[in-house]
């Protein structure tokens, strides 16, 4: 394989004066050949309006230096909760996600990555149904062609979406299933009971259970808790219960070579850390070391 083609990157920020030229620059500093951004703070809803956000600025050094924004992906807000029963604050959430998917559109990126849900205290089916209906309506109202990824969740709480089969449900059983797709978590599944380690084991069950042609791209992190904890604690490649060679093994993967890998690892003091934990992903080298250099 060839090193400098995996498709690996981070989450960027985009945040004012530079907007998404920032974004694209933090991309380049860290070798980045795809990453994943918000279009605001992913904790509230308040929007830079899209013209300020320099996208025809980022996108023009994006193809300078050979990052194709088809391998970008835009995450949404973590307030939408499309199994909220409550129907006002449903309605809330549903009216962020079609305004996400236009400003998404605007960046000309064509995946958005979503939580799908909490049940809260009525249960995981009652909020996947609702999860379902809420996409639909999302789906009949958007003109744009943005695609939702469903993201694996660790089953923090009440979250939905902590197994296979919880995802397939809402893929299965949308009247857009053209629309969807599924961001699988590392962090997240190891969290929520999955043996990681086998790669092999963990696409097949995948590919059984959802299909393997619906995984458009993957949250590359090592966890800080044990596998079935429920906790959702990302950890930086090499130093969690993961551990260097599994996650390695994910990004050699040859199933997932068009699947862009996106790390989620936290800050070390207040410093990205992609570029070096890209490095020793791509050298295939653990640097035990490596938070010394922060
Ligand atoms: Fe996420
Ligand atoms: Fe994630
Ligand atoms: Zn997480």
């Amino acid at each position: 394989m060839e090193i400098n083609k995996i498709l690996i990157g981070s989450h960027v920020g985009m945040n004012g004066p530079s907007y998404f030229v920032g974004s694209v620059k933090d991309a380049l500093k860290c070798n980045e050949t795809c990453f994943m951004f918000y279009t605001g703070a992913p904790q509230n809803s308040i929007r830079t309006p899209i013209e300020k956000c320099k996208i025809e600025e980022g996108l023009k050094l994006m193809e300078e230096n050979n990052i194709d924004i088809k391998n970008c992906i835009v995450h949404a807000p973590y307030l939408i909760n499309l199994g909220n029963i409550d129907e006002y604050k449903n309605q809330l959430g549903r009216d962020l996600l079609i305004s996400e998917l236009r400003r998404t559109s605007a960046f000309h990126v064509d995946k958005i990555v979503l939580h799908p849900g909490l049940h809260v205290h009525n249960g995981e089916e009652v909020a996947l149904k609702k999860i379902v209906e809420s996409l639909d309506y999302v789906f009949s109202v958007d003109n744009t062609n943005v695609m939702i990824l469903i993201e694996t969740m660790a089953g923090k709480g009440t979250e939905v979406g902590k197994t296979f089969e919880e995802v397939a449900y809402i893929l299965n059983n949308s009247k857009y299933p053209s629309r969807l797709g599924v961001c699988l978590d590392t962090c997240h599944i190891n969290d929520a009971g999955y043996d990681v380690s086998n790669v092999d084991k963990v696409l097949d069950e995948f590919d059984k259970v959802i299909g393997l042609n619906k995984l458009k791209a993957i949250h590359l992190n090592d966890s800080k808790n044990a596998r079935g904890s429920h906790k959702d604690r990302h950890e930086n490649i090499g130093f969690g219960t993961i551990g260097f060679d599994t996650l390695n093994a994910w990004v050699k993967h040859e199933a997932l070579r068009n699947v862009p890998k996106i790390l989620e690892t936290p800050y070390i003091n207040d410093k990205m850390p992609y570029k070096e934990e890209i490095e020793m992903l791509k050298e295939g080298k653990f640097n035990p070391s490596l938070k010394d250099l922060f």
